[in-house]
């Protein structure tokens, strides 16, 4: 039977492939498609930020790995912030103990450390904010699905009409 989730992704066609949209039949270039191509339709893109139309699903699995890079570069942050100041600290205690013996002068104490500026790894790829996927409202869905069902049922039919022998009919009203 008619069945496909309720995930849908938007996708541009040409120009000259517009057809009307479901809701307003105004022309469109916009289309939602089911992820397995079972079900799709045109449809205004302003439609989609209609909640009362349809949701967008956000990718659970690609936010929560963008969550752990932001979660591990800030722990890498924190270590290595850490690491330097343990570092730093460490080298005042050493040019501390230099001062110390001054016999041992002309010790050059500011040299200057290769500083490790902070790289890119902070920075966070550029990700596609504009939600691609989408769960369109209940009634909507519904009437997709009785749509699609109906077609079905149609095309059957069709089917059988064009090929009488498949399906003999049982002779009804005899006595
Ligand atoms: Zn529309």
């Amino acid at each position: 039977m008619a069945s496909f989730p309720n995930i849908y992704t938007h996708r541009k066609v040409a120009d000259t492939a517009s057809k009307a949209c479901e809701i307003c039949y105004k022309p469109s270039t916009s289309v939602l498609v089911t992820a397995d191509n079972k079900d799709f339709f045109y449809v205004c893109p302003a439609h989609l930020k209609d909640k009362g139309f349809c949701n967008p699903i956000i990718d659970e699995a690609a936010v929560a790995a963008k969550k752990k890079k932001e979660m591990d570069a800030e722990i890498e942050r924190v270590k290595k912030e850490f690491e330097e100041k343990q570092k730093k600290k460490k080298d005042k205690e050493k040019e501390k103990e230099k001062e110390k013996d001054k016999d041992k002068k002309d010790e050059k104490k500011d040299e200057k450390k290769p500083e490790d500026k902070k790289s890119e790894e902070g920075v966070a790829p550029a990700v596609d904010e504009e939600p691609r996927v989408f769960a369109l409202q209940k009634t909507f869905y519904q009437q997709r699905i009785d749509k699609k069902r109906n077609a079905e049922i149609a095309k059957r039919n069709r089917e059988r009409l064009q090929n009488p022998n498949l399906f003999p009919q049982v002779p009804r009203g005899l006595p």
